[in-house]
């Protein structure tokens, strides 16, 4: 008999994808030229000018047998020793290889942390609005997913919520800062509150509470924005990192976990990671990219347009009257939608050619997502169709 549970997964089709879909259908009559598509959060610029020849040197210089055998399981050592240099390098934690285990992007990164940390039965929390792949990586692990409802005010952290929800049952926390859908970078003060409050509570219930924290957006912050490297403030932290849009490579599958050295069981973590790959069918991501990422750790393509795009639709949505949080980071904003039902909302946009994901897949009705990767003129061009929009609902 096929898997029941996978079968019934067919049935949740993404809404992102549902949405995307909507807007090639209406690309296709029109011209995609004439659609706003800011449903998929797809980098839009490209990988840094050097990144070729790094590619094209390894290709050319470096054994072939030795470039394209079998890595370590953990990944290969020189890259763990590269990006480990890195880290230490930037944010002064003495991580070591011993630290850094090697995975195909940060879907693969939380695959493997969530299975370290947590065990079937037992409950991870998150905080709405959230990446909605959360649900499978997290399920898909027997581990429960709990979720804390969004404070919509700041788009920070409800503690009071938190505290409540914290049980024996708890394995971890997991955070997304920058934050996809919000692009709300948590400040010190939430973090520094974060881990007072895991602390207490990891020795009111005697064991550890680990926290999680998925880091894809870490490099896309704007200027003047705090920015708090989580690992600094909380010894138990295990970051899942992708180089999919620091280096705008998301199809070729490369990141990380990378564990604080001073958590407990840090060593056993990472080896652990490496019995979790068997379990699971990963295996580390090809060695060609592992030599690039090793090599390219610490650069970013050039990310400015993301900061151009989001100071300009936040400046022109919240005079025409939308109320947004402004974003301090990724490439996504959240605002209010301007009806109660996200989803009608969005379905009302693309008579205005603009392609909006509803909030209701991030656990936060009543919102809704513009992923603002497109090249600033498009963006700049879409501030009409907007107000269009506004002005079909009286504003
Ligand atoms: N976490 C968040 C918050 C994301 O937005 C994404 C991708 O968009 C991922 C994880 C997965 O990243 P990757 O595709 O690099 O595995």
């Amino acid at each position: 008999m096929i898997s029941p549970k996978f079968r019934s997964m067919l049935k949740g089709e993404s809404v992102i994808r549902k949405m995307n879909s909507q807007g090639n259908a209406i690309a296709e009559k029109i011209g995609a030229e004439n659609v706003f598509d800011f449903s998929i959060g797809n980098p839009s610029v490209p990988a840094p000018e050097n990144l070729n020849a790094v590619f094209e040197e390894l290709l050319t210089g470096m054994d072939s047998v030795l470039l394209h055998g079998y890595s370590e399981s953990h990944g290969i050592l020189e890259v763990r020793k590269q990006i480990a240099a890195s880290l230490q390098k930037r944010f002064g934690i003495p991580f070591s290889y011993r630290d850094i285990f090697m995975t195909s992007g940060a879907c693969a990164a939380m695959a493997h942390a969530v299975r370290a940390v947590a065990s079937p039965g037992e409950e991870i929390i998150t905080f709405a609005p959230y990446f909605p792949e959360y649900k499978p990586y997290i399920e898909g692990a027997g581990v429960t997913l709990k979720i804390i409802p969004a404070d919509t005010e700041s788009f920070q952290i409800n503690f009071d919520l938190l505290e409540q929800e914290i049980s024996e049952k708890t394995a971890a926390v997991l955070i997304n800062t920058p934050n996809n859908p919000s692009g709300v970078v948590y400040s010190t003060e939430t973090v520094k509150r974060l881990a007072a409050l895991l602390t207490q509570k990891s020795e009111e219930l005697g064991h550890t509470i680990y926290l999680i924290s998925d880091e894809p957006y870490r490099e896309i912050v704007f200027a003047g924005v705090d920015n708090p490297f989580v690992s600094d403030y909380y010894a138990d932290t295990i970051i899942c990192y992708s180089f999919s849009k620091s280096l705008s490579l998301p199809g070729e599958r490369i990141g990380y976990v990378a564990v604080n050295p001073a958590c407990s069981m840090a060593e056993l973590i990472i080896d652990m990671c490496a019995q979790i790959s068997r379990c699971i069918g990963h295996n580390c991501p090809s060695s060609l990219i592992q030599y690039v990422a090793g090599r390219m750790c610490g650069e970013t393509s050039d990310l400015t347009v993301y900061e151009t795009n989001a100071r300009m639709l936040y400046k022109e949505l919240t005079a025409m009257g939308y109320t947004c949080q402004e974003p301090g980071g990724t490439f996504y904003m959240f605002p209010k939608a301007l009806e109660e039902d996200a989803m009608a909302f969005c379905q009302k946009a693309l008579e205005y050619n603009l392609v909006l994901v509803p909030g209701d897949s991030f656990g936060c009705p009543g919102y809704f997502r513009i992923s603002y990767c497109v090249q600033t003129e498009k963006a700049e061009r879409s501030v009409e169709a907007f107000k269009k929009l506004a002005k079909a609902y009286g504003l």
